[in-house]
């Protein structure tokens, strides 16, 4: 096998205060004569050419020593900000002139799953690489490249990675592994989504077979949801449409039953509407999307088995609510009153079900939300008034009408006001 030295890749793709640190950290593990590798996704974003990556470093042996050093060793820039003793991984901050740099260090280790789709139990700390790479995902994701002195650059590719990427293929690593980790079918998803790749042929007989066997019908859970939010966040038709086509719903509620045409329109309509939607919360469009059709009990028990927060939970259900809701009127201000209230995104998930609305959701998001009155309280107060529930009510006259058009300017709602006092 060729020695590929990626060197100079990974000075394309990262800033010079980065590989400054890296430089500090290479020196650093002379001191200790320990090999410091870059590692995983950082690795294979270098052969890609992605810069803005998660600096991930991994020591063969103790990171959390290593970091140690490394705080001694340069005193007044570096510092360690969290250590995790169980994982051996540690956190540590480079303050540069102009910069801070984090880098997440973590000790070589081994790991197994004590039953299917459980945590893994870690079961050496600092072993050979070779383990370290093998307990991972994918090939793509498996690779490391030296930090060490004499072989800065050089790439190990103990499982064909860097051939898969050039392929586009994405292979796990044993035929077990999606049986000891559902979560990678997602992550698969996620990577085919976002580079465009393929399951390489026996992976993916292998995410059938698990997903056939009903093993991890509704698995949910935690690492499911931080998962799906990264893969429907990259807004893309084609994630929904293998999520659906491939049975990979079965993970999240194997009940979910949807047309995949709905994927398209989900995509359009959040460009569309990308103003109104933080980047953060696109996934809960298509999730909305995917579980609009069960009932307010069933969306409740599934975004609790997601632990969804109270936020996310409320916009899926807002969402049902709205969905229910059958007249949306035809005055503007009959409009306005229909969607008052509902956030954005559920009103994004309801247009998408109910794409007649198209009119009113435009109307509404991007002219009537935004109305105001000026008139308030103290105006009232200051006209002699005495505060009670009339208050409300003047103050929604005014608003309806100002909404419906019959007084635009500020003399014209004086004058409406007048009248209504009268
Ligand atoms: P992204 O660009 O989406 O952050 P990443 O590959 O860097 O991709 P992380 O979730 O940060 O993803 O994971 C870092 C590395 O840890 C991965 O590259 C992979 O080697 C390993 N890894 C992450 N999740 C798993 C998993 N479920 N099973 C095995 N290895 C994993």
């Amino acid at each position: 096998m060729s020695v590929k030295n990626l060197k100079k890749e990974l000075e394309k793709v990262v800033t010079e205060n980065t590989i400054k640190v890296l430089y500090l950290c290479s020196e650093a593990a002379e001191k200790l004569s320990l090999r410091l590798f870059l590692i995983g996704g950082a690795v294979r974003d270098i052969i890609t050419g992605k810069d803005n990556f998660d600096t991930d470093i991994t020591v063969q042996g103790n990171a959390i020593e290593f970091a140690h050093l490394l705080e001694q060793n340069y005193p007044n820039i570096c510092k360690i900000k969290e250590i995790h003793e169980s994982f051996g991984t540690v956190k540590v901050v480079f303050a540069l002139s102009n910069e801070e740099i984090e880098l997440d260090i973590a000790s070589t280790r081994k790991e197994s799953y004590p039953y299917p789709g459980s945590l893994p139990k870690v079961d050496e700390i600092g072993c050979d690489l070779y383990y370290d790479v093998k307990r991972r995902d994918f090939s793509i994701n498996s690779m490391a490249l030296s930090l060490n002195k004499e072989n800065f650059g050089v790439l190990t590719d103990y499982l064909g990675g860097y051939d898969d990427i050039q392929q586009k293929k994405i292979r796990v690593l044993h035929e077990k592994s999606f049986v000891d980790d559902p979560t990678r079918i997602i992550r698969a998803l996620k990577f085919r989504v976002r580079f465009g790749y393929e399951l390489e042929e026996n992976t993916k007989n292998l995410q059938e077979n698990c997903l056939e066997s009903g093993m991890f019908d509704n698995f949910c859970g935690e690492r499911i949801k931080s998962e799906l939010k990264q893969t429907f966040n990259l807004n893309k038709a084609d994630a929904m449409e293998i999520f659906i086509r491939e049975n990979i719903y079965r993970l999240a509620d194997k009940d979910i039953k949807i047309s995949e045409i709905l994927s398209k329109s989900c995509e359009s309509t959040i460009l569309k509407y990308f103003e109104y939607i933080n980047p953060d919360f696109i996934w809960l469009i298509y999730l909305g999307v995917l579980l609009s059709d069960f009932s307010k009990e069933k969306i409740a028990h599934i975004t609790q088995k997601l632990y969804l927060s109270g936020m996310e939970t409320n916009i899926l259900m807002e969402a049902k609510t709205l969905l229910e809701k059958t007249d949306c009127g035809l005055t503007n201000f009959e409009v306005y009153e229909f969607f008052e209230g509902f956030m954005p995104k559920s009103i994004l998930i309801c247009l998408i079900k109910k794409p007649e609305l198209k009119e009113k959701v435009d109307l509404y998001l991007k002219e009537l939300k935004n109305i105001k009155i000026h008139t308030t309280g103290e105006t009232l107060i200051n006209l002699g008034l005495k505060p009670g529930p009339a208050f409300g009510e003047i103050l929604r006259k005014l608003l309806k009408a100002r909404i419906n058009g019959e007084i635009f300017s500020e003399e014209e709602e004086k004058e409406f006001l007048k009248k209504i006092l009268r």
